[in-house]
């Protein structure tokens, strides 16, 4: 199974209309982070770290929607929090539907089983599964015994239903690639879609500073990953990613990218989040046009700001990937044939210009108005 040929046409025709008419900072997808309130608490995760009041915050059906025609991007990614917990999210995701915008809710599915007949199935709905390894792996990961269990009972019952379903896999530090590779054939064995992978970003805010990858092991376990994932008599992966060909690659060493973190747009409970979704603490845009016109993205990506120095996120390169497809579709293709390379020297880093960074900001909404559970601003992270 692969992504379904009526969304492959119409963000290929999006893109296309984008490239024509020279838009050189387009949204692809628009991350509608709903709420932050979870029902786990995994050690990797920088999402979750606010007080009481602010983890109450709900975007409203209304905002929404307004958030997702704003941006006007083909796709909408849901994560959170736990998007299920939010009382109006089967009719944010109606809504979307009815847009005709690919959604995929990102969930952890402890709660999916209770909640799935609200959603119906459509190939504009799919449920993005986080499960980041076997089961003694993910149980880890998620800091909770028997998720994987839930996690995989909720995938089975997805598909059963007929609910298009991928896994949302982030890598940490210590993996196993020959664990990692058995898992992947395991997922496949479920029937989903394909397989979202990315390296956890180093979130400042994460319980655990500890389990993040540096961009150098990411590419070196990449490589590791996709080698163990060969087709018999080929050098293309056996497993399905909801991925770009250029993104395979570039996570296995060999594409010099700059991110594009304009290309997924982050809407949640404060507004437009700039640059991205990664970085939290760099304040709000009032609306999307000025997220787009005002932000300082000069500031951003590897080289250019501190904080970016271990991102390797889909989040942040995998429109770039794809920005790339159409601007050199020989080179994707040649990748998509070949699979990812997986020997050789690797793309170097783009250089450290710190020293250089302009010192514009344009924050709307000051970081400092916002605060943080569990520990005071200067305070080291918990663990
Ligand atoms: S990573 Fe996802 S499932 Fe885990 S605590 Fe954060 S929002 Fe919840
Ligand atoms: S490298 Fe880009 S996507 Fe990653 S944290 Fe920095 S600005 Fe965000």
């Amino acid at each position: 199974m692969a992504v379904p040929l009526i969304q492959a046409y119409r963000v290929g025709r999006y893109i296309a209309g984008k490239k024509l008419r020279g838009v050189k900072r387009y949204p692809l997808v628009l991350m509608l982070e709903p709420l932050f309130q979870c029902n786990l608490a995994c050690a990797g995760c920088g999402k979750i770290d606010y007080p009481k009041e602010i983890l109450q915050k709900r975007v409203s059906l209304e905002d929404a929607l307004r958030a997702v025609d704003e941006c006007d991007a083909p796709m909408v990614s849901i994560p959170g929090g736990e998007p299920l917990i939010h009382k109006e999210m089967p009719q944010i995701v109606a809504g979307i539907v009815a847009r005709k915008k690919f959604v995929y809710l990102c969930t952890n599915a402890i709660l999916l089983a209770k909640h799935i007949d609200e959603y119906t199935p459509s190939p504009y709905l799919t449920f993005s599964i986080h499960l980041d390894g076997g089961r003694e792996r993910h149980d880890e990961s998620v800091c909770q015994e028997g998720v994987f269990d839930k996690a995989v009972a909720a995938i089975r019952l997805a598909r059963g239903k007929g609910f298009r379903v991928t896994i949302n896999c982030t890598l940490f530090s210590g993996e196993d690639p020959d664990h990692v590779a058995a898992f992947f054939d395991e997922a496949m064995t479920l029937g989903i879609e394909g397989i979202t992978v990315s390296p956890g970003y180093s979130y400042h805010h994460a319980p655990r500073q500890d389990v993040f990858l540096g961009r150098s092991a990411s590419k070196r376990l990449f490589r590791e990953i996709f080698k163990r994932g060969r087709k018999k008599g080929s050098s293309r992966p056996r497993w399905t990613f909801n991925h770009s060909a250029l993104f395979l690659d570039f996570l296995a060493g060999n594409q010099a990218y700059e991110c594009t973190p304009w290309s997924n747009p982050t809407y949640n409970v404060f507004g437009w989040q700039r640059p991205c979704y990664l970085l939290t603490d760099e304040g709000y845009a009032p609306s999307f046009k000025s997220l787009m016109e005002d932000t300082a993205w000069e500031n951003y990506g590897v080289g250019r700001n501190p904080a970016c120095d271990n991102c390797m996120a889909h989040c942040g390169f995998e429109g770039t990937a794809v920005d790339d497809t159409f601007s050199h579709p020989i080179k994707a293709l040649t990748s998509a044939l070949r699979g990812p390379r997986l020997t050789g020297p690797m793309a170097a880093d783009p250089p450290i210009l710190y020293g250089d960074r302009p010192s514009r900001t344009v924050a709307t909404v000051a970081v400092t108005d916002i605060k943080r559970a569990n520990r005071e601003p200067d305070a080291p992270s918990r663990l």
